[in-house]
């Protein structure tokens, strides 16, 4: 079952490793504490991945939603405004 996932995860992703790194960028894209160049990125792997896309809407929704919790954190907006943004590009492309 274990062989057979891995199959099936090697067809359904056609670049692991971009997704991989895509993955690992997200929390500090979503921080707004990751490079420029890297962020760039990371948007455009998500434009074309829709699976790196969904993680990404899921985490900045979680984010944004944990921060809406604590209140008063002074960019609790910045995780909404890049899923919007992403958002907006994704349509265009769509
Ligand atoms: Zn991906």
């Amino acid at each position: 079952m274990n062989v057979m996932r891995k199959a099936i995860s090697k067809i359904m992703r056609p670049s692991p490793r971009r997704c991989e790194e895509a993955r690992s960028l997200m929390s500090d894209y979503l921080e707004g504490e990751i490079d420029p160049s890297a962020g760039r990125k990371l948007e455009r792997h998500v434009r074309f991945c829709d699976r790196c896309h969904t993680v990404l809407g899921n985490l900045g929704q979680t984010l944004s939603r944990l921060r809406g919790l604590q209140g008063d954190e002074p960019d609790g907006t910045e995780a909404d405004a890049v899923a919007a943004r992403i958002g907006r590009g994704w349509r265009q492309r769509s």
